[in-house]
């Protein structure tokens, strides 16, 4: 079965799951997508900071797949905020992919204590515009950054891409961007492998005979939201994207609901990340 799309604010439809390619060496990227291609991902998601965008972009003009079938992310690194670097970055991404426009381009972080991202904001509604980027987002924004960019432009992102997985939910933020129009994406989705071994999602997983990580996986699917695992192995990889053909009961999204925990976070705090 193909991935299903999800339409954006904007009206972009977007592979519901993507293959995440942070920590891919860049020589080792076109490799990488082209297995995930031949697997039937359609979904990229890279990030200037990564260092592996021309390697994406070349995974993508070496496949048969055709690039208007390919959706790719990047990010915006933080050094680059600000209205003029903005469009320079954007410019340097698009010239590292190799392509002619970005399907979505998003903030990486918004860095509240340099108060950079509403001019930041602005440019990419320019570069959007300009027929530059289909879809423009941000990651790791508070719902109180969202509400300041949609205050002050007009235009809500179409996604905010936020550290999502079992042990941490962020089922406040999730309401927020339901309020807002916003579709939520789940980076770290597997929480990096470490969470897998929670016994819910094992029972579970042996009980469909499938494995934690695509009841993890298949859960984020089952709420509605984007995610983008990350595997550069070719099983991992099959067996991440093979999540269309079982379904999650009421009660076993109850249980998974449990293993939410104030202490699940494993990346940064958005409200004071500055780096
Ligand atoms: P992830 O949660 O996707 O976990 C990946 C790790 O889990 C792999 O390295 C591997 O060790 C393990 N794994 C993968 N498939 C597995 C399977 N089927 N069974 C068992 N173990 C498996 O972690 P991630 O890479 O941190 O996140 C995914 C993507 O999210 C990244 O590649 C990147 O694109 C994005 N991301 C974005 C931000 C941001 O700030 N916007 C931050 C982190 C990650």
């Amino acid at each position: 079965m193909s991935v299903p799309t999800l339409t954006l604010n904007d009206g972009i439809k977007i592979p519901q799951l993507g293959l995440g390619v942070w920590k891919m060496e860049d020589a080792e990227t076109p490799r990488i997508i082209r297995n995930a291609l031949d697997a039937g991902y359609r979904h990229i998601d890279t990030a200037a900071a990564y260092g592996n965008e021309a390697g994406v972009g070349r995974g993508v003009a070496d496949s048969d797949v055709a690039r208007e079938d390919i959706f790719v992310t990047s990010k915006l690194w933080n050094d680059r905020q600000g209205y003029d670097e903005t469009k320079r970055a954007f410019d340097e991404t698009l010239d590292k992919l190799g392509f002619d426009y970005l399907d979505l381009y998003l903030i990486h972080w918004p860095m509240p204590a340099r108060d950079k991202y509403v001019e930041t904001w602005r440019a990419m509604i320019e570069l959007r515009d300009a027929g530059r980027i289909r879809a423009i987002g941000v990651s790791n924004f508070l719902p109180d950054h969202l509400e300041r960019l949609i205050e002050e432009t007009g235009e809500a992102p179409a996604i905010n891409q936020i550290e999502l997985h079992p042990r941490f939910q962020q089922a406040d933020q999730r309401a927020a961007h339901e309020k807002l129009g916003i579709t939520t994406e789940c980076w770290s989705p597997l929480g990096q492998g470490e969470a897998l071994a929670n016994p819910i999602l094992t029972e579970i997983a042996a009980r469909h005979g499938v494995s934690a990580a695509q009841v993890t996986l298949r859960w984020q699917i089952q709420l509605g939201l984007v995610t983008i695992p990350k595997s550069a192995n070719h099983e991992r990889m099959r067996e991440n994207i093979d999540v269309f053909d079982f379904e999650l009961s009421e009660h076993e999204m109850a249980q998974i609901k449990q293993i939410d925990t104030a202490a699940g976070r494993i990346g940064p705090n958005p409200a004071t990340a500055d780096f």
